[in-house]
């Protein structure tokens, strides 16, 4: 019996014959940030990936609400409350915002659906006020961090339980981030949103973390609350590079 909403036990992972994730325990509790933390080819991608189900793993098992991912076809992973927001972000630059968010609630099914949508695009606009103010424009016309914006949107219009994001902050302007992160604890606290953090930005990740994990070559090299990372002087001038 776990209260874990997502555990993953002895996960092991890798691209072709190369291994990359070795044997990685890691438990999610419900409405909780966790940050992923680790130099450049840790790993912290592969993981991303691999929990939400873009890649199978080696060996282990990844369980969500006590399921076995490796038995449910990638396609359902939206329809089960996964949203995975990747690197890169993945907007689509010919379609306007609201076109883009819309493409976030295409999996629902039924008479409601529409509907649905509709309300999470409204409750997303009222989010994030920059979309809200250029939801005819098209992606291409969006900066950076809008763009961002836009692709964490969308995730949040499949009205996600736990949403799994590949490093937000990436090339964003430090206030920008810092607005991203505010909005992820505030949906923590008032949603009850369960996130996995993968980021560079150490500072801006334990702000807001719960938990915090640290891989280096593929393997859990510290792990805890994320206010004891961040007082962890060795830990910090190993890993963390502050
Ligand atoms: P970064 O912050 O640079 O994205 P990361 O911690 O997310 O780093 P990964 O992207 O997961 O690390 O990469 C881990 C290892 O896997 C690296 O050695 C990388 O070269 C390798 N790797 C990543 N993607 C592929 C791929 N598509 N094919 C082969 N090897 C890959």
């Amino acid at each position: 019996m776990t209260a874990a909403l997502l555990e993953a036990e002895n996960l092991s992972a890798g691209y072709g014959r190369v291994p990359v994730l070795h044997q990685l325990d890691l438990a999610l509790e419900p409405g909780t940030i966790t940050a992923v933390l680790g130099a450049n080819g840790a790993g912290k991608t592969t993981l991303l990936r691999t929990l939400s189900g873009l890649m199978r793993p080696t060996g282990g098992t990844v369980r969500y609400r006590d399921q076995d991912l490796a038995r449910v076809p990638v396609e359902r992973l939206v329809t089960m409350g996964i949203a995975h927001v990747p690197e890169g972000r993945g907007v689509i630059a010919e379609l306007t915002v609201e076109e883009n968010l819309r493409l976030g609630g295409l999996w629902r099914r039924g008479a409601d659906a529409a509907r649905e949508t509709s309300s999470a695009i409204a409750e997303v606009l009222e989010l994030f006020e920059p979309l809200r103010e250029r939801r005819r424009y098209h992606g291409h016309q969006l900066s950076g961090g809008e763009r961002q914006m836009l692709a964490l949107g969308r995730a949040l219009v499949a009205r996600p339980a736990l949403l799994l994001l590949d490093e937000p902050s990436l090339g964003l302007a430090p206030l920008v981030t810092a607005r991203i992160m505010a909005l992820l604890r505030a949906l923590r606290d008032s949603t009850g949103l369960t996130v996995l953090l993968v980021e560079q930005n150490v500072h801006s990740a334990l702000a807001i973390a719960d938990e915090a994990l640290v891989l280096a070559l593929g393997r859990v090299v510290a792990r805890g609350p994320a206010a004891e990372l961040k007082a962890d002087e060795s830990l910090r001038h190993s890993y963390l590079g502050f």
